[in-house]
């Protein structure tokens, strides 16, 4: 079902394209999709310095400035037709968990950026929202149910990073109801796969799971500690499907100013992505447990029934393909690292 869709776009090959945190992980995948299709005016945008960036798509203008600031957020939209917002201080548990002001803060970006596409005339905005932003009292089991996109309220998200993504997802939806502007924002689930932060604290379960399978066959202790009791579960969606469905959310007339869920609704717990990943390095490690390291919630899962309704598609890369390449890159990666090349991090 995954391809058949086809995207009418009203978008011509010369309208400028606006994408925040282009130095990372997701918007980095973006970028190189439109440019893969042809689009001509890309201007990308994160506030690390262009050395730090995990990709560089070439012929893409590409700045490094804080949107946060309003006179740069002014800048970045000039000229834009579409604005794509994934810049956010953001990160893994252990990140969201510790840096909750850092997080809070990622509100400056959308609340400038956004106006400053208005002002700019620009025709769409999509902002990336979060599964956080989901109420926490329905995530305390690990057979959860899935989250439909009602769950938001009552209100109760994660704090800090939950609450900024859904404070503006609000703007978003005001943005569109008082000023006309059409904005779009999907809710990601956990987005994983090649090309994203695989060590330095900002990583996340897939990716880090990898990286400590990875280190244990390659120094021959044959141990990995796991966050929490390894019960809490998730469901993970592979990158090339988030950029399709961005794709997919930003020109649909049907989801506007609506937020949607972005996510797989493949539900597997911590212990069991451990065994997978052991069994696609070939590997039987020794566990430890970790009661007190960040754990985040007990479950969380996509309940896609809505992004199925109106798009007629859903995110469906099984989660074993798209960690056999995560894992693939990332032990790349790690070799290349042990032999003094950069690579991709934080
Ligand atoms: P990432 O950390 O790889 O990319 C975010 C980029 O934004 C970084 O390169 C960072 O330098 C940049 N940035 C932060 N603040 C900025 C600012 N003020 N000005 C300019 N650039 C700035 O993260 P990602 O995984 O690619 O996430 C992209 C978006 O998707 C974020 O909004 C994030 O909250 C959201 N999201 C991601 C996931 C996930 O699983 N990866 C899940 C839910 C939501």
């Amino acid at each position: 079902m995954t391809e058949k869709v086809t995207i009418d776009r009203q978008l011509d090959a010369d309208d400028l394209i606006v994408i925040t945190g282009a130095g990372g992980f997701i918007a980095g995948a973006l970028t190189r999709h439109f440019h893969d299709l042809g689009y001509k005016r890309i201007r990308a945008i994160d506030r690390k310095p262009l050395s730090g960036w995990y990709q560089r798509v070439p012929g893409v203008e590409c700045l490094s400035m804080d949107v946060s600031e309003k006179e740069n957020a002014i800048r970045a939209a000039e000229g834009a037709a579409e604005v794509y917002n994934l810049a956010a201080d953001m990160g893994g548990m252990g990140f969201i968990e510790h840096f909750r002001v850092e997080c809070l803060r990622s509100v400056l970006v959308n609340t400038n950026l956004i106006d400053a596409a208005w002002r700019a005339g620009a025709r769409r905005y999509f902002f990336s929202s979060s599964a956080c932003a989901y109420n926490t009292d329905l995530q305390r089991d690990p057979n959860v149910r899935a989250l439909k996109e009602s769950d938001a309220y009552p209100a109760m998200a994660e704090r800090g990073y939950g609450w900024e993504k859904l404070f503006s997802e609000m703007v978003c939806q005001e943005y569109w109801a008082e000023r006309g502007l059409e904005t779009h924002i999907a809710r990601f689930h956990n987005i994983y796969g090649p090309n994203g932060t695989w060590f330095g604290g900002r990583e996340k379960a897939p990716a880090a799971i990898s990286r400590k399978v990875i280190e244990a066959l390659d120094s021959g202790n044959l141990t990995i500690d796991i966050w929490g009791d390894g019960s809490q579960t998730r469901s993970f969606c592979y990158i090339d499907d988030c950029v399709r469905g961005i794709d997919r959310i930003m020109h649909s007339p049907k989801l506007i100013a609506t937020p949607v869920n972005l996510g797989s609704s493949e539900l597997i717990s911590i212990n069991n992505l451990v065994s997978m990943v052991e069994e696609i390095g070939g590997v039987k490690l020794q566990r430890t447990y970790d009661p007190g390291a960040p754990k985040g919630v007990a479950g969380r899962n996509s309940d896609n029934t809505f992004i199925r309704s109106v798009l007629d598609w859903e995110p469906s890369t099984p989660l074993r393909t798209g960690m056999e390449k995560t894992y693939a890159w990332i032990a790349q990666q790690y070799a290349d690292r042990k032999a003094g090349k950069r690579v991709v991090r934080d």
